[in-house]
């Protein structure tokens, strides 16, 4: 007796799952675009425009021309966990070369959104009849409605009001300067890391950069932070010849002392092309200025390190950018050496700092 009575445990409906679950995915604006951008560049764009809104609160808009998608592909890409880049665990273990793989972007946002999406698949994407284009409204978790539309290859995604029915966390977000200082360094960071996409931001109708898409690294730069940044970068190169340590190579640029902020922004890192922080690269850096920067001043910095597939975890929390490696100290001074061989090279260091 009493096995089959009265619980008060009972299972939360889908929806509520998908809202609760919302929060630890889409956190701000800037993660939602981040989600997007990567999405696009994972389709293979060669160009992805990002249009916000006050920040990214009242609308975010993505277009890329990447390989696009069907009208059962757009249904299936906002279920929850659908994905075309793994199948199984066995994928992700042995490397993924997508930046995203798990599935839960698209269903997440458009949970906490209004979400439109307009795409058309590329010619050799289908066969037959020339393709067409669709687009599939999504609202709240539902799909309102999907009809054919007329649109270019590639695939736009607009968000609106982005946590309308979330209000807890729509009050916690910033001022609108801070939201779009978010989605700008977050779009800033994969522009740089993709100097031959043509990646353009623009805030309120207003273009805040464009690369062009046809350069390198400089021109990426150039574009981003400006000529005066762009002229006093120092190209770091380290490879074999190097004591990289754990590392396969360490690549990038890194700005002449006096050209310094007071923020940590402004130094881009990159393990194996994806953004990340460690507080060991950032130390590395660090240490090879020495006393050249003054307090709390950064310099500018877009540093790539290749290390082993097997050496970094890729499954880590969306939310979490902070690496860690197996020998932290190790690339420390591997970062450390490669800077300060580049600064010496240039004459702007006196000597090695010592090591650490
Ligand atoms: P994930 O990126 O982890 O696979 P998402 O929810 O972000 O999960 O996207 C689901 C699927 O929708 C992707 O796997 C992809 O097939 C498709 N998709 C999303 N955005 C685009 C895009 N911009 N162009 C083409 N396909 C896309
Ligand atoms: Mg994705």
């Amino acid at each position: 007796a009493g096995e089959t009575g009265k619980t008060r445990i009972h299972q939360l409906d889908e929806n509520t799952v998908a809202r609760i679950a919302a929060g630890e995915v889409v956190e701000r604006p800037a993660s939602a675009v981040k989600e997007l951008l990567e999405n696009s560049l994972d389709a293979g764009a060669t160009r992805v425009e990002v249009a916000v809104e006050a920040g990214g609160t009242d609308s975010i808009r993505v277009t890329d021309d990447g390989h696009g998608m069907t009208e059962a592909d757009l249904r299936a890409a906002v279920r929850q966990h659908t994905t075309s880049k793994i199948t199984d665990l066995e994928d992700l273990e042995s490397g993924v070369e997508t930046l995203g793989f798990r599935g839960e972007a698209l269903h997440t946002i458009g949970s906490v959104s209004k979400l439109t999406i307009r795409s058309r698949p590329r010619a050799d994407r289908v066969d037959g009849e020339p393709p067409t284009g669709t687009e599939l409204v999504y609202e709240g978790g539902e799909v309102l409605s999907v009809k054919p539309t007329g649109c270019p290859e590639g695939t736009t995604v607009e968000v609106t009001d982005l946590f309308y029915n979330t209000p807890a966390r729509r009050k916690f977000l910033k001022t609108t300067a801070t939201e779009f200082a978010h989605v700008n360094r977050i779009v800033t960071r994969y522009a740089l890391a993709n100097p031959d996409v043509a990646v353009s931001l623009s805030h309120d109708g207003r273009e805040v950069f464009a690369t062009t898409g046809q350069g390198d690294l400089l021109a990426a730069i150039l574009a981003v932070y400006g000529r005066d940044v762009a002229q006093s970068m120092i190209a770091v190169d380290a490879d074999e010849d190097l004591p990289v340590g754990p590392l396969e190579a360490i690549s990038g640029t890194v700005s002449h002392p006096e050209t310094n902020r007071s923020s940590r922004e402004y130094l881009a890192t990159y393990v194996n092309g994806r953004a990340v922080t460690s507080s060991a690269i950032r130390e590395g850096i660090m240490d090879a200025y020495g006393g050249q920067l003054g307090g709390n001043r950064y310099p500018f910095v877009v540093l790539f390190l290749e290390v082993p597939g097997d050496a970094v975890d890729v499954n880590v929390h969306p939310r979490k950018r902070e690496v860690r490696f197996d020998d932290d100290d190790a690339v420390r001074r591997a970062v450390q050496s490669a800077v300060e061989d580049a600064l010496l090279e240039h004459g702007l260091l006196r000597s090695r700092a010592p090591r650490g």
